[in-house]
């Protein structure tokens, strides 16, 4: 599938809800399948629909370790239907962040340090749950595909932006 890059509307409109008689349908199943294998292909380590020119709520999630996330937890790709923030902590912590839609870029953004969660799994059943620390934030960027926003909407100060290849260097 091809990605949408900022400057897209479509990475700018709201998602709009999954109707969960349509979650167990092949149509949408395979969507799911394509959309993760999008993912993958990017090296990314979550997606979202409007990514792929798709407003709907749907979003993945797949953490791994990493070099600036060393202990991030090792998941199998998690798919996340109409999600909504139920709470979340008081104090955010700021990280860096890239995105398959900002080639090239990377971004130091504020996100909760914990989130608690609704969404519908891949089988249509309503979930709670709680992340935290780098899979938290995960979530919270994908999320913001789905409210029509980036990393860039979060953006205190244009020092907070680098260049992949730079920040790798200094890293
Ligand atoms: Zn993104």
């Amino acid at each position: 599938m091809k990605i949408a890059l900022v400057g897209e509307t479509v990475l700018k409109t709201p998602a709009s809800a999954v109707s969960v008689e349509d979650i167990n349908t092949l149509d949408f199943q395979s969507f799911v399948h394509e959309l993760k294998q999008t993912m993958l292909d990017a090296n990314g380590i979550g997606i979202a629909a409007p990514q792929v020119f798709d407003s709907r709520a749907v979003m993945i999630i797949a953490s791994r370790p990493n070099p600036r996330y060393p202990d991030a937890p090792e998941m199998a790709p998690l798919v996340l239907i109409n999600p909504r923030i139920i709470q979340h902590s008081e104090d955010q912590t700021k990280d860096w962040e890239g995105c398959l839609s900002v080639p090239a870029l990377r971004g130091k953004v504020k996100r909760y340090n914990w989130i608690e969660i609704e969404y519908h799994d891949i089988c249509g059943e309503l979930i709670s749950c709680k992340f935290e620390g780098f899979v938290a934030r995960i979530f919270q960027h994908e999320y913001d595909h789905l409210i029509g926003k980036t990393w860039l909407d979060h953006i205190e100060s244009t020092e907070d932006i680098v260049a992949e290849s730079v920040l790798f260097q200094s890293a």
